[in-house]
């Protein structure tokens, strides 16, 4: 079993961590079964340290995975329907499903997925597909590189990521030959390369003419036509947490780290969760940060949660256990990013961008903010 570092990981290639290996699980479609839901919280008992991430493209990742707790999982992930034929299947199988999927989505999804299941294009790692069908498009601010999504006129349309039209979408032939495009006019030159980059060299797929819909804005905590949307704090659960959901129904799993609890008009407060749009943990960021992550220059999430109490109403505090800025990786209006020398703040930027301030102990960040 190969160990990569600095690369997308999946279940068949973990990546190595602070605390272990993580192994990525892709739920089809982006649902699980309440029977797959509480197997993986044992799997991520028995066979890493009982945490369990969610992702920013709709994957589950389990923590601590061990050389020798790896096969085992795999195995018991294996018997859950969870795991591809190999890694080139898994690595292509990068689809995110809006959460409010109707059934015509669901279909849209599962025959995309076995189109890609049975090609063997040789895709940048990261690449990925969107299919965004549900009555509006949700997923535009979410990173995909072929986009399936409502028209303006109600029909379904093809779009390449940073392309404001698309055509018409009949099937999943269509968006592999999109995909192929891509690899044809240079798009992933010593295999890596994304679409919204090739797309701003100033190259057009042909026959681009359709307007997507109008995108809605991504959801919050709460009610919604299919259950319940749940948050959660920094996108980490407990695994004893995840089996508690699990009774509770199917779950759709979000790129916005939240989980939605299919069928669901109640549900009981648990640990980590955050059910009310108005929780101040909503505006805050942080990465796994030290210990968890090798490259962390300080813990993370415990400070955040501490400045909480002084972050100036409705402002996005992130935290970074580094420039990398994996835990949000865009701009915030405050972020802390830790360096040996202490922590730099960056006033509306990203971890990495020019700082402020520099070198700023923990004590003094109540104060800055
Ligand atoms: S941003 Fe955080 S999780 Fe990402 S590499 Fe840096 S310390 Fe690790």
């Amino acid at each position: 079993m190969s160990r990569v570092r600095g690369w997308c990981p999946g279940a068949l290639r973990p990546m190595e961590s602070g605390d272990g290996w993580i192994t990525r699980i892709r739920p089809h479609g982006g649902r699980l079964s309440p029977v797959q839901t509480e197997e993986i919280a044992r799997a991520a008992r028995d066979h890493g340290n009982g945490l369990i991430d969610l992702t920013g493209r709709a994957n589950l990742q389990i923590r601590g995975v061990t050389p020798d707790s790896h096969a085992p999982l795999i195995e018991a992930l294996r018997a859950l329907g969870l795991i591809d034929a190999d890694i080139g299947a898994e690595q292509r199988r990068n689809i995110i499903v809006t959460p409010f999927a109707d059934p015509e989505t669901d279909g849209l999804a599962a025959k995309l997925e076995a189109a890609l299941a049975a090609s063997a294009l040789p895709l940048p790692s990261k690449f990925g597909f969107a299919v965004d069908t549900g009555p509006a498009p949700v997923l535009q601010d979410i990173p995909a590189d072929i986009r399936l999504e409502r028209g303006a006129d109600g029909g379904l349309i093809l779009r390449a990521d940073g392309c404001a039209y698309g055509t018409r979408y009949h099937d999943a032939t269509e968006a592999l030959a999109l995909a192929e495009w891509f690899l044809a006019q240079g798009g992933a030159p010593e295999g890596r390369g994304r679409m919204a980059g090739l797309i701003a060299r100033g190259v057009s797929p042909p026959d681009a003419v359709l307007s997507p819909a109008p995108a809605l804005t991504p959801p919050v905590p709460g009610d919604v036509p299919q259950g319940i949307l749940l948050s959660v704090e920094f996108g980490q659960l407990k695994a004893e947490t995840l089996a508690d959901l699990a009774a509770l129904g199917p779950l759709r799993v979000t790129p916005w780290r939240m989980l939605l609890i299919e069928g669901a008009v109640s549900v009981p407060a648990l640990p980590g969760l955050i059910a009310e749009p108005g929780d101040p943990r909503l505006r805050l960021r942080a990465c796994t940060g030290a210990p968890g992550c090798r490259h962390a220059h300080a813990p993370t999430r415990a400070l955040a949660r501490q400045l909480a109490p002084h972050l100036p109403e409705g402002r996005v505090l992130h935290v970074s256990g580094c420039a990398k800025g994996c835990g949000w990786p865009r701009a915030a209006d405050l972020t802390f990013t830790a360096t040996p020398e202490g922590f730099d703040l960056i006033r509306g930027g990203c971890a990495s961008d020019i700082p402020q301030l520099r070198g700023l102990p923990p004590a003094r960040l109540p104060e800055v903010l």
